[in-house]
């Protein structure tokens, strides 16, 4: 016996962001969807739903409040000084410049249409360390998160005035395969993983919004960059399970050109969830700018030393360099109290449930209560009195005996002196940065003003032990400008449609090889908008 489901314009594969904003259009064009999603009601929303929230866009009105000139020309140069685009990147490129050139109009204006309001404040985060990054800020952060952008889209989408006659949303409904007729996709087969029961559905239209791969570490390895060696030992999971890829090599078994799995977005700074759902996973740490970044036995990473906000793949391109390819971040209680953050909505709870008092009071006072936590829970941190005591501890927490405490010494010695010297005499990457981010009045107010690590007026020092982090596949299925999946030889698949991060963002990896940030959800929402209109034979951009 199985069930079956014939009469759709769509099929939506995933009810991740990209599925959501997918089948939420396909209503507003009259269309009729039906979307499956593998995992149960609540995950409806994907990886957006714990997401922090933070969205690329260019020259928007936020921006020029704060003084901020952006053009999506500049936008667009330092993209491609981030993405080092090559010669075979046809599509990721004209994805890149249509994402830049439109995402004012046609994501940050269409959100704010449905009820999602941006925080007045635009962080400035992937600056480049030897090169330009984002020239401007451009990082615009919902109130209320990743969490709320999932809550008003959903809402929206199960309250369309269509829902009632043209919106079916299965859940536990793993797609496995397609059906074919004549080269053409016509159809899914899967099975009800409640009821261990088989499906087929129909329609004129299959559209992949399944997300990456960051959620199988075997993947992850088996993709891993060349130029970065072998795959750490241990890499964390910060992604959800089910972006395994499943559908990418169903895909690929109709010639579907999958491309760029090698360019992933890692975070380098990943600790053991202290409660997690799944096996190994990971969260990923906004690391704490002040506190001084170490290879596995205790050493600085240098000559240029790791610190955040400027290059996210540069700080996980040397730690991969490292003989053991994880690291320690050392700190002391004063800059974890003020610095301390973990990216996503799960715990930024003040932004997250739009609690004003509490938002202001973290941003003015830090996360006491989240440093708290990961103390007590998580098995990454150790706390002491002393630089021998924590490296003992450091030791004992590995299981080794990599820290050498004279180095750990000697590192932590030598930074403190530096600061001691006073203002005038600061000769130290490190110190250089914390003053430019310090000129930004959005990171003033969370980086402390040149903090020596050993002060008896701001201990206990903390070391925290990390590790890479999975995260986005910039790479997938590469697509034409309107989403229709392309084969090998540079045709379209007739029927085949892609979106969000399985589409590597638009084109098979509209990021080349590295990403400005906030690119993320904004690239779904872009994609998920242009996949609705093609299907209904329609085009978005005038
Ligand atoms: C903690 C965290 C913080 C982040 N912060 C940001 C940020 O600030 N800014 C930003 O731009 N990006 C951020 N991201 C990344 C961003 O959230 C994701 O890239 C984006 O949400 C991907 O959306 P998607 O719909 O393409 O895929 P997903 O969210 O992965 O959704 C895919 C859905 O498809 C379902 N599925 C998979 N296979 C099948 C199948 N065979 N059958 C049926 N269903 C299937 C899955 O269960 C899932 O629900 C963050 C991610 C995380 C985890």
């Amino acid at each position: 016996m199985s069930n079956s489901f014939n009469s759709a314009d769509a099929i939506i594969i995933g009810g991740g962001i990209a599925g959501i904003v997918s089948a939420l259009e396909l209503l507003n064009l009259d269309k009729k969807v039906i979307l499956f999603e593998r995992g149960l009601e609540s995950d409806l929303g994907g990886l957006a739903k714990v997401s922090f929230g933070g969205m690329f866009f260019v020259d928007t009105p936020i921006q020029r409040r704060g003084g901020i000139k952006d053009s999506p020309k500049l936008a667009y140069d330092d993209w491609c000084r981030v993405a080092h685009f090559n010669e075979n990147d046809h599509y990721p490129k004209l994805w890149a410049k249509h994402y830049v050139y439109h995402c004012k109009n046609y994501v940050f204006e269409w959100l704010k249409k449905e009820g999602v309001k941006f925080f007045p404040v635009v962080h400035w985060v992937e600056r480049g360390l030897f090169r330009p990054g984002n020239s401007y800020p451009r990082f615009h952060l919902i109130w209320g998160t990743g969490h709320e952008l999932v809550r008003v889209l959903l809402k929206n989408l199960r309250e369309h005035p269509k829902a009632g006659s043209n919106l079916t949303i299965k859940c536990q409904h793993k797609v496995e395969e397609f059906i074919v007729q004549d080269n053409r996709i016509v159809g899914v087969n899967g099975v009800d993983t409640n009821t261990d029961q088989a499906f087929r559905a129909e329609a004129k239209a299959v559209v992949i919004a399944s997300g990456g791969i960051g959620g199988s570490i075997k993947r992850v390895k088996e993709n891993w960059y060349k130029p970065w060696g072998d795959p750490p030992e241990t890499i964390l999971n910060g992604s959800h399970p089910f972006a395994d890829g499943l559908l990418h090599d169903e895909a690929e078994k109709y010639n579907a050109k999958i491309t760029h799995m090698d360019k992933m977005w890692p975070y380098a700074a990943g600790v053991h969830h202290p409660r997690p759902k799944n096996k190994d996973e990971g969260l990923s740490l906004v690391p704490p700018k002040s506190a001084l970044w170490l290879n596995y036995k205790g050493e600085r990473i240098g000559p240029m030393p790791l610190i955040t906000a400027y290059d996210t793949r540069f700080l996980v391109e040397q730690i991969c360099k490292q003989e053991k390819k994880y690291s320690w971040q050392v700190l002391n209680r004063k800059i974890a109290d003020k610095e301390f953050a973990i990216s996503g909505a799960e715990f930024n709870q003040a932004i997250r449930d739009k609690k004003i008092v509490g938002f202001l009071k973290t941003l003015l006072f830090g996360n006491k209560e989240l440093v708290d936590d990961m103390l007590a829970n998580c098995v990454d941190f150790v706390v002491a009195d002393s630089i021998e005591e924590l490296g003992h501890k450091m030791n004992e927490l590995s299981g080794d005996n990599d820290v050498d405490i004279a180095i750990l010494k000697e590192a932590i010695t030598s930074y403190d002196d530096n600061i001691e010297r006073g203002p005038k005499f600061y000769n130290d990457e490190q110190l250089r940065r914390i003053a430019h981010t310090r000129r930004y009045s959005g990171d003033k107010i969370r980086t402390s003003k040149f903090q020596k690590i050993v002060d008896e007026k701001a201990g206990p020092l903390i070391a925290i032990r990390e590790f890479i982090v999975s995260r986005k596949t910039l790479g997938g299925i590469q697509t034409d400008l309107q989403c229709k999946v392309m084969d090998n030889e540079g045709n379209t698949i007739p029927g085949l449609y892609s979106t969000g991060e399985a589409a590597g963002f638009g084109g098979g990896g509209m990021h080349g090889r590295g990403a400005l940030e906030g690119t993320f959800l904004g690239g779904c929402v872009f994609t998920a908008r242009i996949v609705a209109h093609t299907i209904a034979d329609k085009s978005l951009i005038e």
